[in-house]
């Protein structure tokens, strides 16, 4: 199905984008006290995640377009699954997946984000990048 060396990869199981084995967050989405909050590097190849500072800023153009792709997913559900549509019924059902939804959306963004700078290595060429820097 989706194997490693993919973005899709790193992107769903929430691990390392060059390696896919470590962790690339602290917790769980959905465990406040560590939400979004990215590991300084990874536990199996010593990647740095935060590629410069205030690097996860562009992040939130991530965020803003899954946003839209949930209230669009709202829009789309509520016309197939309701009889009636009323703008107040679909303000408030976008409210609600929204709140629901914030940190997962907020993690996905993320690493999302990150998965567009670096790229998936396999052990051999982890080995010899790590070598040379
Ligand atoms: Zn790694």
């Amino acid at each position: 199905m989706i194997g490693k060396g993919t973005k899709l990869y790193s992107v769903l199981r929430m691990k390392c984008p060059k390696c896919h084995e470590g962790d690339f967050f602290e917790g769980h989405p959905y465990k406040f006290s560590t939400m979004g909050k990215v590991k300084e590097k990874c536990s199996h190849c010593n990647t740095k995640f935060e590629i410069e500072t205030g690097f996860y800023q562009g992040s939130y153009y991530v965020s803003y377009a899954l946003g839209v792709a949930l209230f669009i997913a709202v829009v789309a559900i509520s016309f197939l699954i309701r009889d009636e549509v009323t703008p107040t019924s679909l303000m408030l059902t976008f409210l609600v997946s929204l709140i629901g939804l914030f940190p997962l959306l907020y993690t996905l963004s993320k690493i999302i984000w990150v998965n567009a700078f670096m790229k998936f290595k396999h052990k051999k060429e982890l080995k010899n990048s790590n070598l040379v820097e």
